[in-house]
């Protein structure tokens, strides 16, 4: 009898474990993945994409408001929930079905079940099923935090839910101060409802750029978002359909849903992982792994949401690939986690890649701070009362860009390209020999000349 029934055993079956099952059946490996809820994962079911649709939606209601002033006139419109969700439900399964038939068309087993540690090569499936497999992967995902067990937590929502909900809250409360939370703020009073955030911290978005923190909050509370900070929910209360949040400030909020968003942790649990002998990282939870995402078992590999390090799914997916190429592609890869783009799709939204202000002069003597804060070119007939921040933030010994933050319409796409000039190291001097585009919003990041700051860090004798 053979030493192993497999190859390669995948646990879970989201951005990173369906892109490493894929690559190596590729690569020729006998794969088997288990996914015990919906193949995708968080991304796509209940993540990244559903979210990106219901922002695409609620953004028409900024577009139709800006119609007038450009000579439209639209007749009062009407918004549909269960359209909404009906329809983005459908793409949804759409994408779980194309994801599930490209990892099978590569080769690989799809298995609709749990599955848990035996020992460090063998795994049990919810049918009493045992495989073993020469490799093992982890790749569980997340998970988010419900918190503190406050009076009435059963009455609290979180991002799992909230894509279900069966009609449009009209008045929401959500707690957290992150970028699901925000995302979420923002499409609720798109649509309409009236919303109020509550945030332990001093401002939103904590370990963003404090330039950027502010201009969210202000333009968030431009779109009459309340967003109260310093204190947070104690207790919930239900009566007939409305509920009552009971804030650390003695003040109470009724709503007709309280939302959650206050973190994500890592699944570990129950997972069998002391059977295979696997670390945690006692950091940050995660599953602890080098560079190559092994972790303390040497057939054993973790990526992805789960190991905790950046929780972004380009990333889950970028360590799937690596981890697939370099143990049964014969070439050794590792992901580089530096310079990371991303961005909160906030309205207007926020796009960001490399270091704050405050990052970029704890580690340079000398930093420039290129700064620009300005109103729309659509906005002057549409008359909405809202403005774009641009920042660039420059070593100036190097001349070398190592921070870029946008917050306005199109920030992300904008951010997607600018990671590119980042990456590659490119100066100021670049960006200025850069062309402008005009008229864009984007042609303020290469005719920025003069620093609106500049630091100068003196180090202690
Ligand atoms: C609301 C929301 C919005 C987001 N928006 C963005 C965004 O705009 N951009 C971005 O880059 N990222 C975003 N993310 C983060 C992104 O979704 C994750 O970083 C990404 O999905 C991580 O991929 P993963 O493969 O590590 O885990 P996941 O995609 O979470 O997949 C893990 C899978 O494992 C399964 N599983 C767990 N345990 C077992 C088990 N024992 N047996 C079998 N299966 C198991 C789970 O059911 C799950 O399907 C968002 C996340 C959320 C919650």
């Amino acid at each position: 009898m053979a030493e192993f029934d497999i190859d390669l055993f995948v646990v879970g079956g989201g951005s990173g474990g369906v892109r490493a099952a894929r690559i190596a059946a590729n690569h020729g490996a006998r794969v088997m993945i288990a996914e015990e809820y919906r193949m995708g994962g968080t991304c796509v079911i209940r993540g990244c994409v559903p979210k990106k649709l219901l922002v695409y939606a609620s953004h028409i209601h900024h577009e139709i408001e800006d119609a007038a002033g450009f000579g439209w006139t639209i007749p009062q419109a009407t918004f549909d929930w269960p359209t909404l969700i009906a329809n983005k439900d459908k793409e949804i399964a759409r994408l779980e079905a194309a994801y599930t038939a490209n990892v099978e068309k590569a080769g690989a087993r799809v298995l609709k079940t749990r599955a848990e540690f035996v020992d460090a090569n063998t795994l049990r499936l919810a049918s009493g099923e045992t495989v073993r497999s020469k490799y093992v992967l982890i790749a569980t995902g997340g998970a988010p935090n419900h918190g503190v067990a406050i009076p009435g937590i059963e009455h609290v929502i979180s991002s799992n839910e909230v894509f279900h909900l069966p009609s449009l809250p009209r008045r929401i409360l959500i707690q957290g101060g992150g970028y699901i939370a925000l995302e979420f703020a923002c499409i609720f009073a798109g649509f309409g409802s009236d919303v109020t955030v509550v945030y332990r911290g001093e401002n939103v978005l904590r370990g963003f750029d404090e330039d950027v923190r502010a201009h969210v909050r202000s333009e968030m509370e431009k779109e009459g978002i309340t967003i109260l900070t310093g204190c947070t929910v104690n207790r919930v209360d239900k009566h007939g359909k409305d509920f009552t949040s009971h804030l650390s400030n003695g003040s109470s909020i009724a709503s007709d849903q309280v939302m959650f968003a206050i973190g994500r942790h890592p699944n570990v649990a129950n997972l069998g992982l002391e059977k295979a002998g696997v670390a945690i990282n006692p950091e940050n939870g995660g599953i602890a792994v080098d560079r190559f995402s092994r972790t303390s078992v040497p057939n054993i590999y973790a990526i992805g949401d789960v190991t905790h390090r950046v929780n972004l799914t380009p990333v889950a997916i970028r360590e799937g690939h690596a981890f697939a190429d370099t143990v049964f592609g014969k070439r050794q890869v590792q992901v580089d986690h530096a310079d990371i783009p991303t961005a909160v799709f906030c309205q207007p939204e926020v796009g960001t890649v490399g270091l704050t202000e405050t990052q970029a002069r704890a580690q340079f003597s000398h930093v420039d701070i290129y700064k620009a804060n300005f109103r729309p070119m659509k906005a002057t007939l549409s008359g909405r009362d809202t403005s774009v921040l641009m920042k660039l933030i420059v070593d100036a010994t190097t001349d070398r860009v190592v921070g870029c933050h946008i917050v306005g319409d199109g920030a992300a796409e904008m951010v997607q390209v600018l990671g590119i000039a980042v990456k590659m190291k490119a100066t100021k001097a670049d960006f200025d020999a850069t062309m402008a585009l005009h008229p864009t919003a984007a042609e303020e990041l290469v005719t920025m000349r003069t620093p609106t700051a500049r630091h100068v860090h003196v180090a202690a004798e």
